[in-house]
């Protein structure tokens, strides 16, 4: 890999599964959550439930865009239902934080979560004060990734510029319209992507497998 990164002014995160690993348990306790209130919802089991879940994911970017455009669900008793996960496996990561706060120029996280579950997150890993902003899914207007209009309410919010804009995440579908719009983009993959089937698509400019120790390479990289 040639970082070739001089040029990125802007440095954007993921947070769930970007920021800490799937080993934390925690992306398993959310979906199981969204399953849960489905399944409460509509009086059905949990199969009939993961399903909705999966379906409304698939063509709205997430299960909550799936229930407020079919069925008005109200987002805020919604998301903080399926927010109510345990944290406890999250732990401090110096190194991230280090990494993290290495690199020149804005640091930024663009999440479809909100923005409280996302500020007990990244206390939790040590993350706090890091960022200079962090967008959500209210400021998304719940257009969440990968919808082509939150990345432009997000670059507009922020006054990116894409070209010198780097952006990091573990769902490779979410870097499709960062691509298009002109951002360098890193796949965390997890070996565990059921949609690419494990091959990086071709809108991945860098594949890693964790996000400290890339940013630990690169640092390197530049110090060389
Ligand atoms: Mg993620």
């Amino acid at each position: 890999m040639s970082p070739k990164l001089d040029h990125i002014e802007t440095w954007i995160f993921d947070l769930d599964l970007t920021l800490y690993g799937p080993e934390h348990n925690i992306m398993e306790q959310v979906r199981d959550r969204i399953a849960l209130f489905v399944e409460d919802y509509f009086d059905i089991d949990s199969e009939a439930a993961h399903k909705i879940r999966h379906a409304y994911w698939k063509s709205y970017g997430t299960t909550l865009g799936g229930l407020m455009a079919e069925h008005g669900v109200d987002l805020h008793s919604y998301l903080d239902f399926v927010h109510d996960v345990d944290l406890s496996l999250l732990n401090p990561s110096d190194r991230l934080r280090a990494g993290i706060e290495a690199l020149p120029g804005r640091k930024l996280i663009f999440t479809n979560a909100d923005a409280p579950y996302a500020e007990r997150v990244l206390a939790k890993r040590g993350l706090d004060g890091l960022f200079t902003g962090l967008f959500d899914i209210h400021q998304m207007e719940h257009r969440p990734k990968p919808k082509p209009e939150s990345y432009d309410r997000f670059c507009g919010h922020f006054d990116i510029n894409p070209a010198t804009a780097l952006f990091v995440e573990d769902s490779a579908h979410n870097l499709e319209p960062a691509k298009a719009i002109g951002m360098t983009t890193v796949w965390i993959n997890h070996a565990t992507d059921h949609e690419s089937g494990g091959e990086a698509p071709h809108y991945v400019d860098h594949e890693i497998t964790d996000v400290a120790d890339w940013l630990h390479y690169i640092k390197e990289q530049e110090a060389a």
